[in-house]
């Protein structure tokens, strides 16, 4: 999709922008059929137009709706999260980077309204989600190519389906990928409360594995932790409790992980490898405390840790979107059964993108906000 974006610079005037945007949509589809009851006005999305602080950036614009084309589809979205690589697009330091204007948001589930003359296999009523990051999420309706949408079922809950197409699938490929776990095997990870720390909690109690979950320190930590443990967690220890000789002995009743799961990088991610077991590997897919990861010459000469790292956009390139569906299909039966639920969430209405933003970026919220269009 950033491609398709690429049809003007950063330095072009703001309103001559949002025109372009709109005719950069236009452009973007073959026009085999027009939808004749367009109302110029009334897409609403968080569009920025240059990098930097999401809450200043970021603002609600109305959009014209783009003609439908024959392989294309007019999707009305429904609900779709901000996680924090939409901040960090907007901010400017992601892997990926639209050419801007650009249309927040990488993730959400969105109801189909109508298909272009030549598409099959999707039709009025159905839900989407993204194929890929970039899609522009954040908006109340847009005519997206089929090609940037993958048909889930629609029998799961709306916040299962906002949030299934990024963290869900991060948690079940780490936890797959790196080691050959068998029921009874132990994970450690950090950041356990995060919308990937919920979903390896629950797939990983799905699978048979047993959970060390790292988190920060907090006044209602209790509540916290019973909250992870409703989800299957076996284990909830604060960063501090983790540096504590005595941590070992959790390793008495349970064996030592071989993997650990990391998103935060600093001290934290030190410490998880000093629990690893020997020959064991961390796998790096988060760097939130913004620190680099230290690993002591020591535990890698005698304990023989590998250090990894998993980018699910780079994942789905080398995979294909076949197997993405399946991965879907697959974490779409551990929800109908009740093994995968949505993280908290705080469901915020588009208009008031400001707060949910401003939330999004605050420590200890523990809940993802959730824009409802
Ligand atoms: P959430 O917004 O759900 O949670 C953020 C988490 O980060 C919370 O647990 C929060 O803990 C923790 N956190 C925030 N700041 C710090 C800090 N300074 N030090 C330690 N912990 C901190 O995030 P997501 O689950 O959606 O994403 C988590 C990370 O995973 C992000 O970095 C995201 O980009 C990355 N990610 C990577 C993917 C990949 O393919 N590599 C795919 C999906 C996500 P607290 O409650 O204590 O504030």
């Amino acid at each position: 999709m950033w491609v398709r974006c690429a049809l003007w610079g950063a330095r072009t005037p703001a309103p001559l922008r949002l025109g372009l945007l709109a005719s950069w949509q236009r452009h973007c589809r073959a026009a085999s059929s027009y939808s004749a009851s367009a109302d110029p006005s009334r897409v609403r999305a968080l569009v920025y137009g240059n990098h930097g602080d999401p809450v200043k950036v970021v603002e609600l614009k109305n959009l014209e709706l783009a003609a439908l084309g024959g392989s294309d589809v007019h999707v009305r979205m429904l609900a779709a999260p901000i996680n924090p690589s939409d901040i960090n697009m907007i901010q400017g330091n992601y892997g990926i980077l639209p050419k801007l204007p650009a249309v927040g948001g990488n993730e959400g589930v969105g109801q189909v309204v109508a298909v272009g003359s030549s598409v099959t296999g999707l039709k009025p009523g159905d839900w989407v989600i993204p194929a890929n990051a970039g899609l522009g999420t954040w908006q109340t309706e847009a005519v997206f190519s089929k090609e940037a949408l993958i048909e889930i079922p629609s029998d799961i809950p709306l916040q299962s389906a906002a949030t299934l197409s990024v963290n869900p699938c991060t948690a079940y490929r780490m936890l797959v990928d790196f080691e050959q776990l068998q029921p009874g095997d132990s994970v450690i990870q950090n950041a356990s409360n995060s919308g990937v720390g919920q979903a390896v909690i629950q797939i990983a109690a799905a699978l048979g594995l047993r959970t060390v979950n790292v988190v920060r320190d907090r006044p209602d930590i209790q509540k916290l932790t019973s909250r992870l443990k409703d989800l299957g967690a076996e284990h909830v220890i604060t960063e501090e409790e983790l540096r504590k000789p005595e941590t070992k002995n959790l390793f008495k009743d349970m064996p030592q992980p071989r993997l650990a799961l990391n998103c935060v990088g600093g001290k934290s991610s030190t410490e998880l490898l000093r629990h690893l077991a020997p020959g064991g590997t961390m796998v790096t897919y988060g760097g939130m405390a913004k620190q680099p990861v230290t690993a002591s010459v020591s535990l890698l000469i005698f304990k023989d840790l590998k250090l990894r790292g998993f980018w699910l956009s780079q994942w789905k390139k080398y995979h294909g979107s076949d197997e993405f569906k399946r991965l879907i299909l697959t974490l779409c039966d551990l929800i109908r059964q009740g093994q995968l639920t949505a993280p908290a969430c705080t469901e915020v209405p588009l208009q008031d993108y400001q707060r949910a933003l401003g939330a999004s970026m605050e420590p200890f919220v523990s809940s993802k906000q959730i824009l409802t269009m």
